[in-house]
């Protein structure tokens, strides 16, 4: 379907009132010129009838006249007569020129050569033969002729006077045909417009008006502040394009704002980071630095045996390694915040890579004892093998960290379907069921992790970061108190 403008409807509407209209005036001016023709003819007719009556006065003086002077001889009829006959033909050009159809001409031209064989054959006779024989005129066969002759005159006007009016009433009866018509097509015309106008009022009120009413009051629902309003699309042409430019335009605001609020919860998040990131430096700081600091300063200060001296230059050269791990760490951090952590790949041994994590945290771990399992033979793996050391370094050093001194540490390679898991138990603490979820957090330390070692809360996040740039998953299996399971599968 084509939409089509509201100018265009609005147009087509008033272009379609103003054709009715236009007939309307159109039969009007009809009915006008056929009244007035109608009259025209109504008019001739009386000028026809009156030339007509005049001609037949003429000649029924002629006759009288005539007919006195046959009965009497006296001139004075004569004159009459002759003065009667003189007026005839002008009177006969009058009502030859009132008529303007063929048939009425030809009567007429019958009627001019009756009154003129009256002349000639009866009148002219009488006047010849009346001072002769007057007794020839007044017999009954001169009469006679006189009257067929003048009832025969009298005829031909009569069918002329006829014709004549049954002309006029013709033409009224059309004039009149035609004005109920046009008040037929007036009534029709007019009940059209008007329904068309009220036909074209309702759309209006329907497709434009109710639309920009509903507009008006979503615009003030947005300006409250609801972005989530949204209308129907039924406008007509650019009240449509209205509705769905304002639809469009709440959705982008409403997106627009979801982002603020996301970025704004971001903007929190990383402050709060920050906040906990100085806090957690400046505690995991101070410790070794003292050590590092206070036996430095001893060992500088005092002499000592070479026994002890080994063992407070031991003290500095641990506690001087944890420093460089945080620092590690923070830099972690740094590459995870701007995603720029890069691999360097290589293919090597996996069981190697633990077995030698795994004498490093043990090596100084009096306490827990491990039980480590692997297969006989070698599980190689492609990836980047010091970052991957540093994955499995730091599930040990918290099953070491989060477990009880008596208890021990099972750690299990295995390598099937392509897969290749390494995975840590311990005995110790376990982790709630509401830290599960965000131990992999960074910065996230549980309550009793927190009131009981030390720790920066970044290496699971690191370890998982690590783990999921070489295609693998790290899960846990946990219950507090029972003990945690830690599980890397990497490709193989
Ligand atoms: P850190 O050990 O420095 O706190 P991690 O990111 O390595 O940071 O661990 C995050 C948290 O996960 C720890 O604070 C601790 O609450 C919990 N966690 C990690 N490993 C274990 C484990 N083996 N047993 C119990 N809780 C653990």
């Amino acid at each position: 379907m084509t939409v089509r403008s509201l100018p265009a409807r609005v147009t087509a509407a008033a272009a379609a009132v103003a054709v009715l209209v236009g007939a309307l005036a159109a039969a009007a001016l009809l009915s006008i010129l056929a009244l007035r023709k109608a009259e025209q003819r109504e008019t001739r007719a009386k000028d026809v009838a009156v030339a007509a009556l005049r001609v037949r006065a003429t000649a029924a003086d002629e006759e009288s006249a005539i007919r006195g002077y046959a009965l009497t001889a006296r001139p004075l009829f004569l004159t009459l007569f002759r003065k009667a006959h003189a007026r005839l033909p002008s009177e006969l050009t009058a009502l030859r020129a009132q008529v303007n159809d063929r048939v009425q001409l030809d009567r007429v031209g019958r009627l001019k050569d009756e009154l003129q064989a009256y002349y000639d054959d009866y009148a002219q006779n009488v006047i010849l033969i009346t001072p002769l024989a007057p007794e020839a005129v007044r017999g009954p066969a001169a009469s006679t002729e006189d009257r067929l002759r003048s009832s025969q005159i009298r005829a031909t006007l009569a069918s002329i006077l006829t014709a004549e009016n049954a002309r006029a009433r013709q033409a009224s009866t059309h004039a009149r045909r035609v004005a109920s018509a046009t008040v037929g097509i007036g009534i029709a015309a007019i009940v059209l417009s008007t329904a068309l106008v009220l036909a074209f009022g309702i759309w209006v009120r329907r497709r434009v008006a109710r639309p920009l009413r509903r507009l008006t009051s979503a615009a003030s629902e947005v300006a409250a502040g609801d972005l989530t309003v949204r209308l129907d699309d039924t406008g007509a042409g650019e009240v449509g394009a209205l509705v769905t430019a304002f639809n469009s335009m709440t959705r982008s605001l409403e997106l627009a704002q979801r982002e603020l609020v996301t970025r704004n919860t971001q903007l929190v998040e990383s402050e709060r980071h920050k906040r906990d990131l100085i806090s957690m430096v400046s505690h995991e700081l101070r410790t070794p630095l003292a050590s590092v600091v206070g036996f430095t300063r001893l060992l500088l200060e005092r002499e000592f045996g070479p026994d002890e001296q080994r063992r407070y230059l031991e003290i500095v050269d641990t506690q001087a390694r944890r420093l460089a791990s945080l620092a590690g760490d923070f830099l972690d951090v740094q590459l995870l915040d701007t995603g720029t952590m890069t691999l360097t790949p290589s293919r090597f041994d996996l069981v190697d890579l633990v077995r030698e994590q795994a004498r490093l945290f043990f090596h100084g771990a009096e306490t827990q004892s491990l039980d480590l399992r692997v297969p006989s033979g070698p599980v190689e793996v492609d990836g980047d093998r010091d970052r991957l050391a540093q994955v499995v370094g730091n599930l040990l050093s918290n099953a070491i960290k989060y477990s009880p001194p008596e208890s021990t540490v099972h750690v299990d390679v295995d390598s099937a379907d392509g897969r290749a898991v390494v995975a840590v138990s311990d005995e110790g603490v376990g982790i709630a069921p509401d830290d599960r979820d965000r131990i992999f957090e960074k910065f996230f330390r549980s309550e009793h992790a927190a009131a009981t070692v030390g720790g920066t809360g970044l290496g699971l996040a690191v370890a998982r970061e690590i783990v999921l740039a070489h295609g693998g998953t790290i899960e846990v299996d946990s219950e507090q108190g029972g003990g945690s399971t830690f599980r890397v599968s990497l490709p193989a």
